[in-house]
């Protein structure tokens, strides 16, 4: 649990830095920590989505909050819509249910911390153009129940999706991308080169991003920082 802690806080700081290096200041690796502990100290959804709802209220965020199924195929899935002059939708979004094993630290309890400090981030610095929605689902491992029920539910389509889980443990991201040569994977491409040029990111807090950004380059689009 405490070697898991710290390889999915880790994992979840380098990800905010490196995909939203201009709007992330200097991180707060502490409160990632303490958000991370709050999701994964409850056992069952209930806990882990009032430990979620409890930070985002803090952020001010509006939450949308949309039950689904019946009996033990039930669930809440969260949505904060931050709207912007276009319609057009980007959808971030993240499981809050854990796994069966241990207690969801790494899935997915720190997807959805990073989740939490992104909407802090778009708040504070609004995307403009694009509408953003960020969902954090409920009953995923027993099925993508939750997202299945998000998609049936909302007929709009987002024009770029990106889900996370398990997407970040230690020094490695897990990037599995529709298209191997898509914006994500362009976009870790492109930090990659600029941390080997740059050493490190010029945000990065002492002590949690060190040395430069490596590819590897398989059909996965795998990036691992080492
Ligand atoms: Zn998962």
């Amino acid at each position: 649990m405490k070697h898991d802690l710290a390889g999915g806080a880790r994992g979840a700081l380098l990800l905010s830095l490196v995909l939203w290096p201009a709007l992330v200041p200097a991180q707060d690796a502490t409160r990632l920590t303490e958000t991370i502990t709050a999701i994964s100290t409850g056992d069952g959804s209930v806990q882990r989505r009032e430990a979620i709802l409890t930070r985002l209220r803090a952020l001010g965020a509006d939450v949308a909050t949309q039950p689904f199924g019946r009996g033990d195929r039930s669930g809440v899935n969260l949505v904060i819509t931050l709207p912007g002059r276009d319609p057009r939708v980007v959808l971030v979004g993240a499981h809050y249910d854990r796994v069966e094993v241990g207690q969801g630290v790494v899935d997915n309890g720190g997807s959805c911390a990073t989740l939490i400090e992104l909407i802090g981030a778009f708040k504070a610095a609004p995307l403009g153009r694009f509408t953003l929605k960020f969902v954090f689902f409920d009953q995923e491992e027993a099925g993508l129940l939750g997202s299945k029920a998000y998609f049936a539910a909302n007929a709009e389509r987002p024009a770029f999706a990106m889900n996370l889980d398990v997407f970040a443990y230690g020094n490695e991201f897990f990037v599995t991308a529709s298209k191997p040569d898509g914006a994500l994977v362009r976009a870790l491409r492109s930090a990659h080169a600029s941390s080997t040029r740059a050493g490190t990111s010029p945000n990065a807090a002492p002590g949690v991003i060190e040395g430069e950004f490596s590819v590897v380059d398989d059909a996965r689009g795998r990036v691992t920082h080492s």
